[in-house]
């Protein structure tokens, strides 16, 4: 009976191997800059109590209410996997102390969303995290922003634009929460059901929204800027003065709230043109209330997350170096099998950065130098029977015109790295 086939789950995605090697070197590049901006790794669990999101993220967030997959844990807590960073680094930073002092952490990895899939947008998906905890700004705001511009010029991704805006502290969010809802709510009519949902609980989400329908109203909403108290404002233009320093541009976006519940002050979105629908690459803002609304003392703090699934549809990497390394092609029995698996031992000892890969599986000369040509190495290394007695093995260059030539083994390993000096470290 033939097996039943099993497919992927809906909105998440396999990495072939070209693909995660393109990943890799993008991450490298990602966490080389994190690094040199003093930011160091924080790994914070995919699994997480929901309650932390439900506290943090927000109850009246499309995130908590229907996106997150959750499952019985023990006791009858329900466990989520992390739908975003935030909380849980919070969480394990007020755990360990983190949140004493001055901290600044990265974290990247996989999070879940139930969202409905279509480019752009999946189910697993993942994100590079920047957090610094324990700054009150504006500086480091400035500093976190500019990190993320720097990120982006070193992917070579281009033409993103900047927006900016202020949402004050909690009295200017009050305060701005009430006007709005007055508003909205004289023009009732013309909200669609889910922003009627968010008018009494939430109407700062109304702004979020992207029926097109709303965009007209939404425009006419008053500004938050209207209510900033005068720390935040001066907070604010303090920051734009230091990102004009910089000569980083921006736009400030008095419609810009982020959907999430623990945003205050600062937040900012980087935005292409060039996805459809899935316009944001970076988002992030400050979140002075966060520590404390979980349990730990009042802590400023601020952070970014970046989407590395739109980050790579948008990014102009280098070629990726392929390391020279070397094929060996085994012609002959079990005498011969074992003279070759001790060689290729011999070589990764010797030669620490040089590939070396052994034909298994058999076959004639032909075959197994037709392997040689597509594996991508540089030189085969024939040995038969005749080389094992000799204590010789062929060497020869796959993409010169030149014979094979015979090298004794002992010298091989010096002769290999010789020849690829420039791309093998000799920790000889
Ligand atoms: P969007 O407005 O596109 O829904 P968001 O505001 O929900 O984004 P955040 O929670 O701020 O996104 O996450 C930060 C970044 O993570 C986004 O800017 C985006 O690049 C990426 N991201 C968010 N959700 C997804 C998803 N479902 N699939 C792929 N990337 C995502
Ligand atoms: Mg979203």
């Amino acid at each position: 009976m033939p097996g039943k086939s099993v497919q992927s789950v809906r909105g998440v995605r396999d990495l072939l191997p070209e693909d995660a090697a393109l990943w890799r070197s993008a991450e490298g590049i990602v966490i080389r800059t994190l690094e040199e901006h003093g930011y160091r790794e924080f790994r914070v669990p995919v699994l997480e109590h929901a309650d932390l999101y439900l506290h943090s993220v927000g109850e009246d967030t499309d995130i908590v209410q229907k996106e997150m997959y959750t499952t019985q844990g023990s006791k009858g807590r329900i466990i989520a996997l992390r739908p975003e960073a935030t909380a849980g680094i919070v969480r394990g930073a007020l755990e360990h102390g983190l949140h004493r002092g001055r901290h600044r952490v990265w974290c990247a990895g996989p999070m879940f969303r139930r969202e409905r899939p279509q480019r752009g947008r999946l189910r697993q998906f993942h994100q590079f995290d920047v957090e610094a905890i324990g700054f009150a700004g504006p500086d480091i705001d400035a500093e976190l922003i500019a990190l993320a511009a720097r990120v982006f010029a070193r992917l070579g991704v281009e033409g993103l634009a900047l927006e900016l805006n202020s949402l004050g502290g909690p009295t200017c969010r009050a305060a701005y929460r009430d006007r709005l809802r007055e508003y909205f709510n004289d023009h009732v009519k013309s909200l669609d059901a889910d922003s009627r949902s968010r008018l009494e609980r939430n109407p700062l989400r109304i702004l979020d929204s992207r029926n097109p329908e709303m965009a007209g109203l939404i425009g006419g909403a008053p500004d938050v800027s209207e209510f900033l108290e005068p720390e935040s404002a001066e907070h604010f233009a303090e920051l734009r003065a230091l990102l004009d320093a910089i000569g980083l541009e921006f736009r400030v976006n008095p419609r810009l709230v982020r959907g999430l519940d623990y945003y205050s002050r600062t937040v900012f979105e980087f935005l292409t043109d060039r996805l459809g629908a899935q316009n944001a690459v970076c988002a992030g803002g400050r979140y002075d209330g966060l520590v404390e609304q979980l349990g730990g003392p009042p802590t400023p703090a601020i952070g970014w997350a970046m989407g590395v699934e739109r980050l790579l549809e948008l990014a102009r990497l280098p070629e990726l170096a392929v390391a020279e390394g070397a094929y060996l092609v085994l012609l002959g029995d079990s005498a011969v099998l074992q003279a070759g698996l001790k060689l290729a031992e011999k070589l990764r000892s010797e030669c620490p950065g040089l590939p070396v890969l052994m034909h298994c599986g058999g076959g004639g000369a032909r075959a197994q130098m037709r392997h040689a040509g597509r594996s991508g190495a540089r030189y085969a290394l024939v040995m038969g029977e005749r080389e094992l007695d000799a204590g010789t093995v062929g060497l020869k260059d796959l993409r010169g015109e030149s014979e094979q030539t015979e090298i004794p083994i002992q010298e091989l390993s010096r002769v290999l790295r010789g020849r690829s000096d420039r791309t093998i470290p000799d920790h000889g």
